[in-house]
């Protein structure tokens, strides 16, 4: 770190698709001078979106961080990591898990879309990981941009309090700069550096209401949390700038309250402004609330201080093969500090790793530093055996940081190297895959031997294929993609099974009692209400198995069964009989007969898809969507546009993407995420049980 941890500030920047993000990270990168050429997205130049597969989409898939330093208040050097993280929400893994290792984060706004359904999305996100806000609404040099509208929306989405720290002065092709309310003077970019330079004056004589207006209102506003500033406000009195920054800085702090900036990214106006507010009142990492972690054995949580002195812990949140330096895991160190060549233990996995270097990462280099500490997010080379979510510390103990949760897989595809020959060099590279991303599951089946890859969407599936062919080198062969079913219970029952082999030699005896009840949770349960060892408790784990053994396939068309809860409620045991073996398979059988008589259905992944598309289109977009089985949650509309929000079954979404283009002449866009599993209709289900 080159600073103090607390002039230290990790953010991410998140948006909704176009609204500018990876605009303001160049300028962001631009102006702290980690770049000496601006990047433009449409030239494909940027260096945040650094991999062959960005550019071709267009799209920030892979998250990397980036350090810089800025100085708030002259002199003071604060050094950002921004944790870039992607648009797209067929990558929900690589949000959330960027999400966990922010302090803070800010939210881009078009000013002329405003706050659409996915902006909704990743603010619910920001918002549920506990991350506090700076808004920076930007290209306001648009036509039709209304900083004020896009306030008030906000004000109306969302439960933080939106205060508006800054004011654009001019509008569309004449906004020259912004006014900051706190200080009340008024920045004027200069377009010809750049930016870079500004001139700094009063509040022009036009803008002195609203500046006034709203540095009032925000007065009011932080006195309801600051009493030093009630009672200025009710004596009549100044209150100083510095108390100003202070209370608000608390109460960001606190997700009370969201200061909102404004800006041309673009243009290079106003993001300056909001680096300043990024330090001014983004936590440092001494800020936030202390870290859970989980303790393997006792299965327990307790918290840990962020702070530089104790043992070393940190998460490893996301591991990249790079060309040169083979496997980069990066790192979030959230106690102790750590000097490179030292021996490290994986509490995840209890084994010894080494970390043998330890890169800063900037824009454009790679920097060798020696040691780190509580706060800093770097990336670092000599793990052999650690996956993304594991843990690692100083000491070999039990304790964990929560493993994120990711949702189950959606879509399968089998797959084999062209040339037999490559079996091995496909999966090495299966294996860089699986261990960069967690939601990137790959498994054999067992009656076809074939590969199986499995993931979150279909472009998901895409993306890893052509890394596998364009990085890896090696060509394969792809089947069709398959959705992921799962079978449910809707009735509830009890089941009464017993195991017995008597006859000559070493017998065999297991009886339980199971009662299987439906789960509106997409999960399985397991319970053990034993009482009174009448099954002793070395037989329970085998019991237990063989419940999971019988839901792993269920009696519609072999898929998991999901969606249940299964309760040992009794049971007897033989004193000579009785082994693991025979509590397994006598739970094994239970299951299978307890699942035929639970009224089974069918289950589906239903994905959650926006698209933008110009209203002329709009009837022919919503009419195929409906013979797609799918239900529209909203429309809105955004000038010529509309946006829709529906949900639709993902068996129905195959091949979209050419579909939406023919109907709407290749100018409609849209993204999708899966929402969760919704039973199949009847009829569609007696077809799909049919083919099995
Ligand atoms: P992202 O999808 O959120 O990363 O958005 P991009 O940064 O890729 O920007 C989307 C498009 O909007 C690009 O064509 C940018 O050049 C353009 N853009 C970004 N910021 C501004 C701005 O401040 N003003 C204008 N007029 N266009 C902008």
């Amino acid at each position: 770190m080159e600073v103090e941890i607390s002039k230290l500030r990790n953010i991410g920047i998140i948006a909704h698709i176009d609204a500018g993000k990876t605009t303001t990270t160049e300028r962001i990168l631009f102006y702290t001078g980690r770049i000496w050429r601006m990047g433009e997205v449409h030239d494909g130049t940027t260096i945040m979106d650094h991999l062959e597969e960005e550019r071709k989409r267009g799209i920030t898939i892979q998250s990397a961080v980036t350090a810089c330093s800025w100085d708030y208040p002259k002199g003071v050097k604060h050094q950002i990591n921004i944790i870039d993280t992607p648009g797209h929400v067929d990558f929900t893994a690589e949000v959330e898990r960027s999400l966990r290792v922010l302090d803070g984060c800010v939210v881009v706004f078009c000013a002329v879309g405003g706050v659409e359904p996915q902006s909704e999305t990743v603010w619910y996100q920001a918002t549920r990981h506990k991350v506090p806000i700076v808004a920076f609404i930007n290209k306001l040099d648009r036509a039709g941009a209304d900083y004020w509208k896009v306030v008030e929306q906000m004000r109306a989405n969302f439960s933080q309090k939106i205060v508006p720290i800054a004011i654009p002065a001019g509008a569309e092709k004449d906004f020259i700069g912004t006014v900051d309310v706190i200080e009340e003077k008024m920045r004027v970019y200069e377009s010809e550096t750049d930016g870079t330079k500004w001139t700094e004056s009063d509040v022009p004589d036009e803008l002195k209401d609203i500046c006034e207006k709203t540095r009032y209102e925000l007065l009011e506003s932080l006195s309801e949390v600051n009493d030093e500033i009630l009672e200025l406000l009710v004596e009549n009195k100044t209150v100083p700038v510095k108390l100003i920054k202070k209370a608000l800085r608390d109460a960001v702090i606190n997700k009370r309250f969201v200061p909102v900036v404004c800006g041309s990214a673009f243009k290079n106006k106003g993001v300056q402004f909001l680096l300043d507010s990024v330090c001014a009142y983004l936590p440092s990492p001494l800020d936030v609330p202390d870290t859970k972690v989980y303790n393997l054995e006792t299965k327990e949580y307790s918290t840990m201080k962020n702070s530089a002195d104790g043992d070393f812990m940190a998460l490893v949140f996301k591991i990249v093969t790079d060309q040169f330096l083979g496997k980069l895991a990066f790192l979030r160190v959230y106690s102790g500090s750590f000097n490179s060549g030292k021996r490290l233990y994986n509490t995840t996995k209890d084994r010894v790793e080494k970390i043998d270097r330890i890169f800063s990462m900037h824009a454009d280099k790679k920097e060798i530093i020696k040691s780190i500490s509580a706060g800093d997010i770097v990336a670092v080379a000599g793990l052999k055996n650690t996956r993304t979510g594991q843990t690692l510390s100083s000491k070999n103990t039990n304790l964990v940081f929560e493993p994120p949760v990711f949702p189950d897989p959606v879509i399968s595809q089998a797959l084999e190297p062209a040339k037999p020959a490559q079996l091995e060099a496909l999966s090495i590279a299966l294996s860089k895959l699986v261990d960069e991303d967690p939601t990137f599951i790959v498994r054999k089946d067992e009656t076809s031997s074939e590969t199986i890859v499995s993931g979150m969407g279909e472009l998901h599936l895409e993306v890893n294929i052509e890394r596998i062919k364009r990085e890896f080198n090696v060509p394969i062969k792809v089947s069709t993609p398959k959705v992921n079913y799962k079978e449910g219970i809707t009735a509830e029952i009890v089941e009464v099974g017993k195991y017995v082999k008597q006859t000559g030699g070493h017998g065999q005896y297991a009886h339980v009692v199971l009662k299987l009840s439906p789960n509106s949770e997409e999960k399985f349960e397991f319970k053990n209400s034993i009482k009174g060892g009448n099954i002793p408790s070395q037989f329970i784990p085998s019991v237990e198995t063989g419940v999971k053994m019988g839901i792993e396939s269920g009696p519609l068309a072999g898929y998991p069964v999901r969606n249940l809860t299964v309760e040992l409620l009794d049971g007897s045991f033989h004193e000579v009989d009785s082994s693991d073996l025979a509590f397994k398979i006598g739970s094994f059988e239970t299951m299978k007969k307890a699942l035929k008589k639970a009224a089974p259905i069918l289950l589906e992944p239903i994905m959650e898809i926006e698209i933008r598309t110009p209203t002329q289109y709009l009837g022919d977009v919503l009419g195929d969507l409906s013979s797609r089985r799918g239900n529209t949650g909203g429309l809105t509309t955004e000038g010529n546009l509309t946006i829709i929000r529906a949900f639709v079954p993902l068996a129905e979404m195959f091949g979209y993407a050419t579909v939406i283009r023919s109907l709407t002449q290749g100018r409609a866009g849209y993204v999708m995420s899966p929402k969760g599993y919704e039973r199949v209709p009847q009829q569609v289900a007696e077809e799909i049980i049919g083919k099995e």
